[in-house]
């Protein structure tokens, strides 16, 4: 069994991943400094005897008691209306957060899976997007600060493997959807859901033909533990290949939330929909090949589970 740190854990994703490394016997460390994350999602494993939290900003020196086999690194601000409103934080999280993780890697020779993103693709001129694509990312616009740190991360982690010979790997996340999601990040499933439960307009951006591919993260961290037992050092995709267009999205949501809502078209005046990529479907020949992974569970499956924690979060008296 082994010690496992996830940065950024106290967020969506990392959270899962802890229940599930803990579930497996391993013991589990967290280390996140709330920017974006709360205690709400893993305040059910305080007191857990192989469980462990510690408040703490990546992009500072990084001090962890005892030994670490694997980094998990996840700590980073994803959701656009974040990176809109904190570049800088976005920016310094990406780069010298990454830096500071791969140094204790180095320090405690621990293997170090960096989730990456579908957006080193920027808006693909490829489609579906296959790990050999080296993408189109406006390095200057809104979304460059996202995509660039991360960009860069995939370097530097790269840099550590060859360099210093650390055991990385590299995961290329696509939207990923489900409980724990922060109600307020602005991204679309969040905004159509809480938008739906409340009987307010679906906002669609634009026309809505933008399409994008939704995976439930119980699908995306299998993916990502088989990766990390897989020993493959190359960025794999992980992402649900079902792709739809936004409009089609929300008429889903709509549906599932009870029809009550219309949908509306609107063009944001800030620069949410600024080089906002028009398609996006990772292509996972990779992962199937590597990994023998697929997802398994269907969008109104997991929607379903996702409009649950919705209603809970939300709570009656909101709605
Ligand atoms: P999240 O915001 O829920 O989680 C990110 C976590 O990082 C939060 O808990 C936040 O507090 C923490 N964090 C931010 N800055 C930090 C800092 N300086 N020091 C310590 N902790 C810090 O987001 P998520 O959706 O769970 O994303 C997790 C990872 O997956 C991110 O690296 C993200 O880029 C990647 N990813 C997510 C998606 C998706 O659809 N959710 C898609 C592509 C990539
Ligand atoms: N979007 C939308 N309405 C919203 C929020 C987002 O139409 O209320 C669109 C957005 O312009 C993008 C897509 O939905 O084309 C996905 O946006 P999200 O912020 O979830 O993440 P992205 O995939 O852009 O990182």
């Amino acid at each position: 069994m082994s010690r496992i740190l996830i940065t950024g854990g106290a967020g969506f994703i990392g959270s899962h991943l802890a229940d599930r490394l803990l579930a497996a016997g391993h013991t589990v460390v967290v280390l996140d400094n709330l920017f974006t994350g709360h205690l709400r999602n893993i305040s059910h494993l305080a007191g857990h005897e192989r469980f462990r939290f510690i408040k703490h900003d990546v992009t500072e020196y990084i001090y962890v008691d005892g030994k670490v086999d694997v980094i998990l690194h996840l700590a980073s601000l994803p959701s656009p209306v974040d990176y809109l409103r904190e570049p800088i934080k976005t920016l310094k999280v990406g780069a010298l957060g990454t830096h500071k993780a791969l140094g204790l890697a180095r320090a405690h020779r621990a293997t170090f899976l960096l989730a990456s993103t579908s957006e080193v693709y920027g808006d693909p001129q490829v489609h579906p997007q296959p790990e050999s694509y080296w993408g189109n990312v406006n390095p200057i616009g809104p979304r460059g600060v996202y995509d660039e740190s991360k960009r860069f991360a995939e370097a530097m982690t790269m840099a550590y493997h060859r360099y210093h010979a650390i055991d990385t790997r590299i995961c290329r996340i696509f939207n990923t959807y489900g409980p724990r999601m922060r109600v307020d990040d602005g991204r679309v499933v969040t905004n159509f859901i809480a938008q739906g439960l409340r009987g307010h307009p679906l906002t669609v951006y634009d026309d809505g033909s933008r399409t994008r591919s939704f995976c439930y993260v119980s699908d995306l961290v299998e993916g990502m533990v088989r990766l990390l037992e897989s020993g493959e050092a190359d960025p794999v995709n992980l992402g649900n290949p079902t792709e739809m267009t936004v409009l089609d999205f929300a008429k889903t949501v709509q549906r599932l939330t009870g029809g009550k809502s219309e949908i509306v078209f609107v063009s944001p005046k800030d620069e949410r929909t600024k080089d906002d990529p028009h398609i996006r479907q990772p292509d996972v020949t990779r992962a199937r090949k590597i990994l023998r992974w697929d997802p398994v569970v269907g969008l109104e499956d997991g929607l379903q589970r996702t409009i649950e924690y919705f209603r809970t979060v939300l709570g009656a008296d909101a709605l």
